[in-house]
């Protein structure tokens, strides 16, 4: 497997680590770590540094179901948390997607609801995250672009299909693209086929291409 080359970066990993990610991001991190290799080996080191950190502290009494309640939740699967890094299992798709995202697409990326945005552009929400932050899967046609955009705070897409491009650079599958207010964009898919992203946002998108300021902002990519 060919190792990504854009990371979430060390303030997210230390976050991911220590448990205070909102959900839809850790899902983000999760499923990128089952691509690279260096941010599990990131994630790996500051989680001994923070059980280092938790040995000095006095320890707290378990609770007598404590064991019973994390073996029930390693069978069933568990959300986006830790130790489930691995490629996934037989999958329906030609591109496996791997855990812990696929089990919570629930089938195969050709199978799933997806919802037409824009021109080549297709979502489908994941009904994840409460508040403002937002999961959704993002699918652009071979060659397709996203209208321009800017952004009111923070978008987080990870390829998991093909790959895009924008200004900034050319991303593929495993990479983590991470853009805020500071960047102004239009992201087309590469032509070699559809590019799928796991797209976690916490603002809408700030439409700034001509006449798609007149178009309602429903858009998340
Ligand atoms: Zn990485």
């Amino acid at each position: 497997m060919i190792e990504p080359k854009f990371h979430p970066g060390e303030e997210i990993l230390l976050d991911y680590a220590g448990g205070s990610l909102a959900e839809p991001l850790a899902l983000v991190v999760a499923t990128h770590l089952a691509f690279c290799p260096w941010c599990r080996r990131q994630v790996a080191e500051l989680e001994a540094i923070g059980g280092a950190l938790l040995e000095d502290e006095e320890p707290e009494p378990l609770s007598p179901n404590c064991l019973a309640e994390m073996m029930a939740r390693l069978d069933e699967g568990g959300g986006p948390g830790k130790g489930q890094r691995g490629e996934c299992r037989a999958d329906p798709d030609p591109v496996p997607i791997p855990e812990p995202l696929r089990s919570y697409l629930g089938g195969a990326l050709a199978s799933l609801n997806w919802r037409p945005v824009g021109r080549g552009l297709d979502q489908v929400d994941l009904g994840l995250g409460r508040g403002p932050v937002k999961a959704c899967l993002v699918r652009l046609r071979a060659g397709a672009a996203v209208p321009r955009h800017s952004h009111q705070g923070l978008e987080m897409n990870l390829v998991l299909v093909g790959g895009y491009w924008d200004q900034r650079g050319h991303y593929h599958r495993g990479d983590v693209v991470i853009d805020d207010d500071t960047v102004d964009h239009r992201p087309v898919a590469e032509c070699g086929g559809d590019c799928v992203c796991l797209n976690v946002t916490d603002a809408p998108l700030l439409m700034t291409g001509g006449l798609m300021r007149l178009l309602p902002s429903r858009l998340r990519w």
